[in-house]
């Protein structure tokens, strides 16, 4: 049985009938690890230990019939380390928290608990999720399993890497303005960002609370759609999760593209998208009118607006939640002679430049001199891109385009340039702005064998929309079943 070649789901099944053992598949997981993580640095804690306690324990529930409807039954995930995990290191991969040991779970881990699923280890990531490379990690940088000297994306960059290079089935990451669809399209595997409410985020460390939302990255759009199926619904800890009509993942088998109507946005094909991206993402447009959808273009110039909303929003809420690391409460307390040089000392040194760099200028878009012309203004475009969204799904059942300008840049090519490194959000700020579901799946390579990735992007709780889109796309094509000749 090649575990490599099979989707999460199938692997469960074969769980299921007795042809493989939870800790064989762990095992499997495991030996790719050692193989593999010296390579990429995909985690920043492992513990083998306890996974093949897990295992074992699952085993049992799965031998007693307990497991029969959990579709990810025995399967090995990785967690992004700013999902709160009880008694296990929770660092944010950042020195300010790399003590950090939470006293309980996140909703979504209690929930692949639930399900059976196996946590190996929590991924690597940009500090606080604050980048797009995880470059900005205190624990070293995350390689890109396509090509160890370019980076994996970020912010969920070990999560992605993780799945690319075998080092887990299915991961868990977390997406405030891209974080989950970007890594997700430079390592060429699949990764969902829901509808913002879908997903709890009760033990999910705030970054952005108002855009921040957990997602599953896997190895195609079905094994998201099942991982989604089992993190999904109402969580009375976290009052801005939502009741929606849940579906089963097979469920996006059977939609089909006949009568679909998708749009395209004239504005995402201007200056800034690179020929090979754009010339990828026309092809997989054709894929999608061959397969019997209709396409359309259409003007969303609010593009322009995105990436400067996104950031003011973002920082303002971030040096808000970010004020709670004091030296005293949690992690990091730098040695000091008094309370304010404990504040001072700590977070001087317990944060790295990107952090810092947002709390700074959350601290002047919220600072009452500026509240108006930056914070408020935001708020306002905000809106303005909320109603070109919801004006747009009037008319389409979904939109697509790239999910970045480019394919995965080398490493330490954008550190120096954070203008830059921001304006490469530009496709994927907007669907955290809006609240709504978006999916990366790959749609080809580039010349030097770099995997593109195409977004998807659906209605509010439309997600079974694009992940029947994504479907039925991965039925007719085979670039998400490519794996990296490093791997
Ligand atoms: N790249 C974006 C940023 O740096 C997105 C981060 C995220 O989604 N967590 O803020």
């Amino acid at each position: 049985m090649n575990l490599e070649k099979m989707t999460a789901i199938e692997i469960s099944n074969a769980i299921k009938n007795k042809e493989i053992s939870v800790c064989d598949v762990v095992n499997n997981t495991i030996q790719n690890i050692e193989k593999n993580e010296e390579k990429f640095n995909c985690y920043v804690s492992i513990d083998k230990e306890d996974a093949l306690k897990q295992a074992q324990l699952i085993q049992e529930r799965i031998d007693n019939g307990e497991l029969n409807d959990s579709p990810l039954a025995g399967i090995p995930i990785a967690v992004k380390d700013n999902i709160c995990t009880k008694d296990r290191l929770t660092s944010c991969s950042s020195k300010m928290l790399s003590n950090f040991k939470p006293t309980y779970n996140a909703t979504v881990v209690e929930r692949i608990k639930n399900a059976g699923m196996v946590i190996i280890g929590k991924a690597n990531m940009d500090e606080f999720a604050m980048g797009s490379t995880t470059e900005t990690s205190h624990y070293g940088i995350t390689k890109n399993p396509w090509n160890l000297n370019r980076v994996p994306g970020g912010s969920s960059g070990g999560s992605a890497a993780a799945v690319a290079s075998n080092e887990a089935v299915i991961s868990l990451g977390s997406d405030t303005g891209g974080s989950i669809r970007q890594p997700s399209s430079f390592c060429g595997v699949t990764g969902l960002k829901p509808t913002y409410g879908s997903v709890s985020r009760y033990g999910l460390v705030a970054f952005a609370s108002s855009l921040d939302q957990i997602g599953p990255i896997g190895r195609d759009a079905m094994d998201c759609a099942a991982l989604f199926s089992i993190i999904s619904g109402k969580d009375e800890k976290d009052a801005t999760s939502m009741d929606f009509e849940k579906f089963s993942y097979d469920e996006i088998k059977n939609s089909g593209l006949k009568g679909v109507k998708i749009g395209v946005p004239k504005s995402y094909f201007g200056e800034g998208l690179s020929e090979s991206v754009k010339e990828k993402i026309y092809e997989a447009i054709e894929k999608y009118k061959e397969l019997g959808a209709e396409i359309e273009e259409f003007d969303l110039d609010i593009v322009k607006y995105a990436v400067p909303t996104y950031y003011i929003i973002a920082c303002a809420e971030a040096c808000s939640n970010l004020s709670r690391y004091d030296g005293i409460k949690y992690g990091f307390s730098a040695p000091s002679k008094n309370l304010i040089e404990t504040f001072v000392k700590s977070r001087s040194e317990g944060f790295g430049l990107e952090v810092k760099r947002r709390i700074m200028l959350g601290n002047f878009v919220l600072s009452s001199g500026y509240y108006d012309a930056y914070y408020n203004k935001a708020l306002k475009a905000k809106k303005l891109i909320q109603d070109a969204f919801f004006k747009a799904f009037e008319k389409y059942d979904f939109i697509i385009g790239p999910v970045a300008p480019d394919v995965a840049p080398e490493i330490g090519a954008n550190l120096s340039d954070p203008l830059k490194m921001y304006m490469a959000d530009i496709y994927t700020v907007m669907i955290n702005i809006a609240g709504v579901p978006a999916l990366s799946i790959p749609c080809g390579f580039d010349k030097n064998n770099m995997p593109v990735g195409l977004q998807l992007i659906g209605k509010p709780f439309g997600e079974k929309t694009i992940l029947s889109a994504a479907y039925e796309y991965q039925q007719n094509t085979d670039f998400h079943k490519q794996s990296s000749p490093l791997v």
